[in-house]
């Protein structure tokens, strides 16, 4: 069986001095494909990094709704313009967390809609990031429906 990594973070800190150690180990048990999360600007512009430098490595673009106060959709947008022709796959991880901040709910759902309008216009799927928001999450797709319909074959036909 061969695995498909759909949501990894291998950009963060702790990976700093084992990525090449947990690489192989992942791939010596056949996970074929990654994709690298982002969830800020910055971890954004790692992910892109990452698939770049790695054969197997797709990066996905986004704010998690905890930058909300920190980065935009336009970041990203800019991220994405200055990357074109790399292998972004992706808008995410994007969504509600209402795990540890409620007050903001408003901010979160404007962010998260500007994301899905950011993933349509460049007819990208997105990833969602959903924690105690499950009846929110749903709401917003409902008004504002994620349009992708071209999805990126990550695996080729060899
Ligand atoms: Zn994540």
């Amino acid at each position: 069986m061969r695995y498909f990594e759909t949501h990894t973070h291998y950009n963060e800190d702790v990976y700093k001095d084992n990525l090449e150690e947990v690489l192989k180990k992942a791939r010596d048990v056949n996970v074929d494909k990654f994709v690298n999360v982002g969830y800020n600007k910055e971890a954004s512009i790692k992910s892109i990094e990452l698939a770049d430098k790695y054969d197997d490595f797709y990066a996905a673009i986004g704010v998690h709704p905890h930058d909300v106060d920190n980065d935009t959709a336009q970041d990203i947008y800019d991220i994405y313009s200055k990357n074109k022709g790399k292998k972004i796959v992706a808008i995410g991880e994007i969504g509600f967390d209402f795990a540890y901040v409620k007050d903001n709910k408003d901010n979160q759902k404007k962010l998260f809609i500007e994301q899905i309008e950011l993933a349509n216009t460049l007819k990208l799927p997105i990833l969602i990031h959903s924690r105690d928001a499950s009846l929110e999450t749903y709401n917003t797709l409902k008004e504002k429906r994620a349009e992708a319909r071209n999805f990126v074959s990550l695996f080729s036909t060899k």
